[in-house]
């Protein structure tokens, strides 16, 4: 795994949210986290697992280690010591905005990813209905769609920041 080649969720690597159920919580909870720990640095080996549950990542600032993490402290940037034999402190802003500059306004990828708030919100509405009829592919394959691989990952994430305050906003009005 290189740092030219990685992007959030990279391929093969099961999307589906570890160990939690998709609800549009868990869902969104999900594409936040992704687009987070991206930002700082750190690539998932497995799909999310919740705020408090090591989550084991691939760091690529060194591109050099994996390890377990909690989100809860990776969200946070904390500790900012990553782990023993990262390259010194002093480098990571210039590996991190080298990073930075892989990262795409908008989803060129084969299988479109949701990147606009329309899109988001009637993503969880689509794997709810493929439960409802027991149809396991296609609710996987809406889950992969939703949170899988995508260079855009930080403008899904902030489709689903949008998403998410425009129904708080229905909720407060009702
Ligand atoms: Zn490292
Ligand atoms: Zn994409």
């Amino acid at each position: 795994m290189s740092i030219t080649t990685a992007n959030p969720g990279a391929s093969g690597i099961g999307s589906y949210p570890n160990g939690l159920q998709p609800t549009p919580r868990n869902l969104t909870s999900a594409a936040l986290a992704l687009a987070r720990i991206y930002e700082l640095g750190w690539l998932p080996l497995g799909g999310y697992c919740g705020s408090d549950v090591l989550w084991h990542v691939h760091c690529l600032v060194c591109d050099d280690w994996s390890g377990p993490r909690f989100y809860s402290h990776l969200r946070r940037n904390r500790p900012a010591f990553r782990h023993p034999g990262c390259i010194a402190k002093s480098e990571h802003p210039a590996a991190l905005a080298k990073l930075a500059l892989r990262a795409r306004t908008t989803c060129s990828c084969q299988i479109t990813h949701p990147t606009t708030e329309g899109d988001v919100a009637a993503t969880p509405a689509a794997i709810a209905e493929a439960q409802i009829q027991q149809d396991t592919d296609r609710m996987l394959a809406q889950i992969d769609r939703f949170l899988g691989a995508c260079p855009a990952t930080g403008a899904r994430a902030d489709a689903v920041t949008a998403h998410l305050l425009t129904v708080q906003n229905i909720r407060k009005k009702a």
